[in-house]
């Protein structure tokens, strides 16, 4: 079979569609981050990392770029859009700097700006954006990460010295892996339960000077370091805890709960998982940051595998002199070209979710329902895009052989640094339980939360009928299911039957997971947590066929929006391979159900192959249009492999003009033949 895609695509046109809404974000960071202090430097130890990535963020700050999300009257821009996308764009340099951004400006930050008001902003602010405050977001403790509901820190009001009292009771309620904490960070906000006239109001977050000007601990602060770390060792973790800590009244960050001076406890938010959860949906930037940062860091590493394969030879094919292009092997096309496709199939889908968070966010009176959903979504893709780059990474890593295992080629450090995105910002699966409890209808309603499965009473009508909800380009998406003929007779390239096929799978995956859920509401003797732990397999596989769904969907709402011919045609060509790809890595799974016959799942394979086949010209120009540019690359392997090899392939050329030579005078050519290299 030929393939029907142009020889030759310009990737702009594919980098213009990449690039969308926020375009002369992601113009700026490639025309004006060049400072070597951004990009990782290999070899240093923990505190030249930590002093250089310091020092960074303050020219960063001073760079004018970290702006962007925050209010106008304060020097930012408003636009939460370009602050993600920022962060984005600095993800492609060193993750320490990222990671120190993202908690200054997005958490730290963030914290202030969404749950404190105009008093705390006027008094704070500026200092932030320029990091003369350095500043630590402390939620999290030793003993609670994942159920942050729990904190054991207190903060309890005194209306006779009109104070919180801040206080960790016992060593798991000391604050842990803190962000900024161990050196920089002079103020904290953190996060306790707020204790108010002997009733406990929930947690609440408070503005906490943790430093003096010197750096010395504030009186009652006991600051700790996390030491070194599988990664990110320019980011200063730490841990915080508090002995009878006087914090002012007015350090509470009240927009959602305020206490009076004597003591008396107002919210317009009455229910408190309600209020907490509320408080904590403000903050979804940070995810959508992280699921977009480890996505940068998944196309540099394919970038760099993708050119390495390129030009690097193992084994020449029988009776030719040159060896073979390790991209021209299939198994290696199987490897990189799928991943690229995930890649570009959630680049669309992060794109989607960045302006829905912008449009939601960027209304006084924000809509509870959407913000649900937006929630829900950050969560879906900060689980699918931190679990791709994790193994996308490794997968580049070995595709460079021995040569990927080199700090100086960049992906040990794109591996260790991105690592830990599937556990911060929400560990993916309990993130994935979040998204799950979004699609069970009735349970959004009651709860909606990050609380443990064992709330019961709501189960019985908890799903009244399983109607999927489209997503992206919702009509042009029931106009291709719509227009699929009988499903085993349809092509596979047929982008409605693919669409189908995900629906069918995730339907028929919420409704099992209902089914059983009912079934075991209506057991005799079952303890409310078994009645979803036995389940809770089945769920949380919902939920990732659920994001499945939602990410092709995007994808194919993309290719629908490219204008160029050539470009759309080969988006076109990837969107298959992704849709087909998924569909085939379950194909047991859609052969149980029905959904496949034999024949059609060896066709499936075939036709994968042949994509592969088809895409195989156009791997360099996939990568091309990430417009990564060189210099941020930090990878030697890019600079030498292709010398060398220009150089192997001169030598060739040499020995063979130098054999016709000799073959003309009478030797043998196989006496000169070169050994392959090691
Ligand atoms: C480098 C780094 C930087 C960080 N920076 C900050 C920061 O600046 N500020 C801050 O507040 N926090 C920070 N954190 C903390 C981070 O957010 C938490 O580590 C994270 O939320 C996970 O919590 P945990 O470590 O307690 O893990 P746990 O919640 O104990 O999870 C351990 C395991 O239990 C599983 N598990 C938990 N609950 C369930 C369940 N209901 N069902 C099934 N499985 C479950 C998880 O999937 C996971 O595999 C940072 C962490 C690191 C490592």
């Amino acid at each position: 079979m030929t393939s029907s895609l142009p020889d030759l695509v310009d990737p702009t046109a594919i980098q213009e569609v990449l690039d969308g809404r926020w375009a002369h974000v992601r113009r700026d960071a490639r025309e004006n981050l060049d400072d070597p202090d951004f990009l990782p430097v290999y070899g240093e130890n923990v505190p030249e990392a930590r002093e250089r990535v310091t020092r960074a963020a303050k020219k960063l700050a001073d760079s004018g770029r970290v702006g962007y999300g925050f209010p106008r009257e304060y020097g930012g821009e408003d636009d939460s859009g370009a602050s993600v996308t920022s962060i984005e764009m600095l993800a492609f340099g060193d993750l320490s700097l990222m990671v120190k951004a993202g908690v200054q400006w997005g958490l730290f930050g963030g914290a202030l700006q969404m749950l404190g008001t105009k008093r705390q902003h006027e008094k704070y602010l500026r200092d932030v954006m320029s990091f003369d405050l350095p500043g630590c977001f402390a939620m999290t403790e030793t003993g609670h990460g994942s159920d942050v509901q729990q904190l054991r820190t207190t903060c309890t009001y005194d209306p006779a010295t009109r104070c919180f009292d801040l206080h960790t009771p016992h060593q798991a309620a000391r604050k842990d892996y803190i962000g900024n904490a161990a050196k920089d960070g002079r103020m904290a906000v953190v996060f306790a339960q707020l204790i108010t006239q002997g009733t406990n109001h929930g947690v609440h977050a408070w503005l906490v000077p943790i430093r003096d000007e010197q750096g010395n601990p504030m009186p009652g602060v006991t600051i700790g370091d996390d030491g070194a770390k599988a990664g990110l060792n320019g980011v200063d973790n730490g841990r915080l805890s508090f002995d009878h800590v006087q914090v002012p009244r007015d350090m509470l960050l009240d927009r959602y709960g305020q206490v009076a001076e004597d003591g008396t406890y107002t919210s317009t938010i009455e229910n408190e998982t309600r209020r907490f959860f509320t408080m904590l949906g403000t903050l979804v930037r940070g995810r959508v940051s992280v699921g977009g940062s480890a996505a940068s860091a998944t196309k540099l590493a394919l970038d760099i595998a993708v050119r390495y394969g390129n030009v690097r030879r193992q084994f020449a094919a029988p009776g030719e002199d040159r060896e073979i292009v390790i991209n021209d092997y299939l198994v290696h096309q199987r490897k990189l070209l799928p991943a690229l496709a995930t890649t570009y199939a959630l680049h669309f889908a992060q794109s989607e979710l960045v302006s829905t968070m912008h449009d939601v966010q960027s209304v006084d009176e924000i809509d509870e329902e959407k913000q649900r959903e937006l929630e829900s979504r950050a969560a879906g893709l900060k689980v699918a895009q931190t679990w791709h780059a994790t193994r996308t990474i490794q997968l580049c890593r070995e595709a460079c052989g021995g040569a990927g295992y080199l700090q100086e080629n960049r992906l040990p450090h794109l591996k260790a640094d991105t690592d830990v995105f599937t556990t911060f910002e929400g560990d993916n699966t309990v993130l994935l339980q979040l998204v799950a409890k979004g699609l069970l209808t009735g349970y959004r309603d009651a709860f909606g939360s990050l609380d443990g499965w064992g709330r019961v009473g709501f189960i019985a009508d908890m799903v009244r009928e399983t109607v999927l909800e489209r997503t992206a380009a919702r009509a042009l998406i029931a106009r291709l299911v719509d227009a699929v003929g009988r499903d085993d007779e349809a092509p596979m390239l047929d982008r409605g039957w693919q669409l189908k096929m995900m629906e069918f799978r995730e339907k028929h995956s919420l409704e099992g997971a209902i089914r059983r859920l009912r079934k075991n509401s209506t057991s005799e003797g079952m303890a409310p947590f078994d009645m979803f732990n036995d389940v809770q397999d089945h769920v949380l596989r919902t939920a990732q066929t659920h994001i499945d769904r939602v990410v092709l969907e995007a994808f194919v709402a993309g290719v629908d929006r490219t204008e160029d011919p050539a470009a759309r045609k080969l988006l076109d060509a990837v969107c298959d391979l992704y849709a087909l790809w998924t569909i085939e890595a379950d194909k047991g799974w859609f052969m149980e159900h029905g959904q496949l016959t034999a024949a059609r799942a060896k066709a499936l394979t075939a036709t994968v192959n042949q994509l592969l086949k088809d895409l195989r010209p156009h791997m360099t120009t996939l990568v091309d249009a990430f417009a990564i540019p060189d210099h941020w690359k930090a990878a030697k392997i890019l600079e030498e492999e292709s010398d060398r090899q220009e150089a192997m392939a001169a030598r060739d050329a040499e020995v063979r003009a130098e054999a016709e030579g000799n073959q003309a005078s009478g030797e043998s050519a196989t006496d000169l033949e070169v050994a392959p290299a090691q």
